[in-house]
């Protein structure tokens, strides 16, 4: 089988590496000129066995840090804390955070070992009804398929979105109007244990610390008026931000960046159709649900690894880019409902009343409800079980019986 990949990023590079294997000609095509700095860089356990399964994860962990959890400060005194020790023995417990470059590089040279060949172009298409075809300028450049286009098209493109632009295809968008910067500094504390993730809630938005080998990449995350208040220019609102909360400071020296500011808008959205009658869409490409809990490269990698199943199962290729569209959808669901519990402030008055229990109840065993909610939690934002009925269920049962009626909640309601 003749496929196509635009994109060189983790998705792309997977779907290639994979579909390779099993023996189909595959070309990636990107003109591979990204900024040295790239969003991506905290990694979830659920990540570690495609890792593996592609044997690559002792090259991730030479440049990685082992990430052993998050902690969350829902306020500057509080600290709710994650560990991915608690998730089941037989999983990885732990994750890495990356430089993504590095980590995209690793990936690449997978995908070119497994016997992908990339073409460093830039890719343009066509509609033909439901199809995607390569321009001819495009297909020119690939001399081995003369002329003949391939059997499969994936768009790898991230936020491009090049299949749902040209075949004008409508995305579903969250209910956040973010804007995001971020940029690599010293000077910004490190959460303990080394390697832990921090999210710390701000008056407006969030801000992530991802601890990397010499740097911590800070970022924020602010409804676009809140941003504005904030300062002029990214770099400003960046720095605003960590002299308005010294407790971002490592204390030692006054927090200094070390690399540009990128920033990110408005990326909540999902296509409302991610596969036709000879394309399909990965990671981005098909939809990005948001930034909190870091389900985007997971998700990338994860709709790479089941679209190659898929098309190595039965039925025609429309069932299986139907079967695969069907599983991508249900991921970005259950991401988005773990999501939204973070966003409303739910998860943490879950916590909280949880606590007060154990307190006014001390001879009861509410602690073991506490350790049940700590390893739902783990395995859910771990990216295991995010889709299991089972651990949903706990989590909307103890949410219903500790925080009530969702109109009760809402200490960091949506903007
Ligand atoms: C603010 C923010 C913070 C985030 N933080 C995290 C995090 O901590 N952890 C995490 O897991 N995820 C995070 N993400 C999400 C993560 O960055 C993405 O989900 C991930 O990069 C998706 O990978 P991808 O391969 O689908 O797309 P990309 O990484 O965007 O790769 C797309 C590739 O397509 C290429 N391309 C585009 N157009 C064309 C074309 N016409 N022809 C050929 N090639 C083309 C580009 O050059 C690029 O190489 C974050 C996202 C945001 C917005």
């Amino acid at each position: 089988m003749k496929i196509a990949i635009l994109g060189f990023g983790p998705s792309g590079s997977v779907a290639g590496a994979l579909l390779a294997r099993t023996g189909c000609d595959v070309v990636v095509l990107d003109e591979d000129e990204r900024p040295a700095l790239l969003v991506g860089e905290s990694l979830v356990p659920g990540m570690i066995p495609v890792l593996r399964n592609l044997g690559v994860e002792d090259r991730v962990a030479q440049i990685g840090v082992r990430k052993p959890g998050v902690t969350f400060h829902p306020r500057p005194e509080v600290r709710v804390a994650f560990s991915f020790q608690t998730l089941p023995a037989h999983h990885p417990q732990y994750a890495y955070n990356v430089p993504r470059p590095g980590f995209d590089q690793i990936l690449q040279q997978r995908a070119l070992e497994s016997g992908v060949r990339h073409l460093k172009t830039r890719a343009e298409v066509r509609a033909e009804h439901d199809r995607l075809l390569l321009s001819d300028d495009t297909l020119a450049r690939i001399e081995h398929w003369r002329g003949k286009q391939p059997d499969l098209v994936i768009d790898a493109t991230g936020r491009r979105r090049l299949s749902a632009r040209v075949l004008e295809i409508p995305a579903d968008l969250g209910p956040r109007r973010d804007v995001s910067h971020f940029a690599h500094f010293h000077g910004v504390q490190r959460e303990s244990p080394e390697g832990q993730v921090a999210i710390d809630y701000l008056e407006h938005g969030w801000a992530w610390r991802i601890p990397l080998r010499d740097t911590v990449s800070f970022g924020i995350v602010l409804p676009q008026q809140a941003a504005t208040h904030l300062g002029s220019s990214p770099e400003e609102r960046l720095l605003r931000t960590l002299q308005n909360n010294p407790q971002l400071g490592d204390g030692l020296a006054e927090p200094q960046r070390v690399s540009a500011v990128q920033t990110y808008a408005n990326y909540q959205l999902i296509s409302r159709k991610g596969v036709g009658a000879n394309w399909a869409a990965i990671g981005d490409a098909f939809g990005f649900v948001d930034p909190m809990l870091s389900p985007g490269m997971m998700v990338a990698l994860q709709s790479a690894t089941l679209l190659a199943e898929e098309l190595a199962g039965a039925g025609s290729r429309r069932d299986q880019l139907d079967r695969y569209s069907t599983k991508m959808t249900r991921m970005l669901r259950a991401w988005m409902e773990l999501i939204a519990y973070f966003y409303s402030g739910r998860i943490f008055e879950m916590h909280q009343t949880g606590k007060e229990m154990q307190n006014r109840y001390p001879r009861l065993p509410l602690h073991i409800l506490e350790k049940i909610m700590n390893a739902t939690m783990a395995g859910m934002a771990s990216g295991f079980t995010t889709e299991s009925p089972f651990p949903r269920n706990v989590l909307r049962s103890v949410d219903r019986f500790l925080v009530g009626a969702p109109e009760k909640a809402g200490l960091f309601a949506v903007a």
